[in-house]
This record gives C-alpha cells, structure tokens and sequence, in this order.
C-alpha cells in the first residue's frame, strides 16, 4: 500500500535552510516500486544537498558516492516508523511533524544538537 502524505505540506530543509522544493529526482541507488525516478524534496541551497523522502526521511546526495546514511538523531514517528519532516524552522530548533496524514505526532529538535 503506498504511504498517504499530509496533503498540501512541504518540508523543510532540516539544516534549517527553509522551505524546501519539489523536484523529481533520479538515485542510481535506490528503486522505489520498480520505477527509477520518483518525488522528493529538495533543499533550496544548492550547496546544502539535502533531500526529503516520505519513505527515506532526510538524506544528503553526494554526486560522487550517493546517499548519505541518517543522523542517529533524526526522529521518527513511533507509530507509524517514518521519518519525521521538518514544517517549521524556528530560529534555534526545528519542528519535526509526522508525515503521513493525520497523525498528530511532532518533535522539537535544537539546531545545534544535530550533526552538521
Ligand atoms: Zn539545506
Ligand atoms: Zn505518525
């Protein structure tokens, strides 16, 4: 079954750059449902690189090697076992919401206790 999103809500970079863009997005090294490009999200700094996926949470994309691995601390929903995505950059922490339409579960996570 495929993952329903909430409707109408775009992430945010979770290096606090903001808004993030929709693009449609080719990874040698993942697949989704035998298709080879899907959606995601993409920081609007180019120098950033990160990227959102409903079903991969935040990833960097590296031209040479690919995706980056996860944060350890990056959230996720205990409930449902997805990443969690940021939809409010505040000026010292991020609002990490569930994804996946309505489910209410949030975290807040200080900017600096990330790795960068
Ligand atoms: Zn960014
Ligand atoms: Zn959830």
């Amino acid at each position: 079954m495929r993952p329903k999103g909430k409707p109408g809500v775009v992430p945010h970079c979770d290096r606090g750059h903001g808004a993030m863009k929709l693009v449609e997005i080719k990874i040698p090294q993942i697949v989704i449902e035998s298709q080879d490009s899907y959606r995601a999200f993409q920081c609007p700094d180019e120098s950033c690189g990160r990227i959102y996926t409903l079903l991969g949470g935040y990833h960097e994309l590296r031209k040479d090697s690919g995706l980056s691995s996860h944060g350890p601390l990056d959230p996720y929903c205990k409930e449902h076992k997805y990443w969690m995505s940021v939809r409010e950059t505040l000026p010292e922490s991020l609002k990490y919401v569930c994804p996946l339409e309505g489910c209410s579960a949030a975290q807040e996570v200080k900017l600096d206790s990330k790795d960068s």
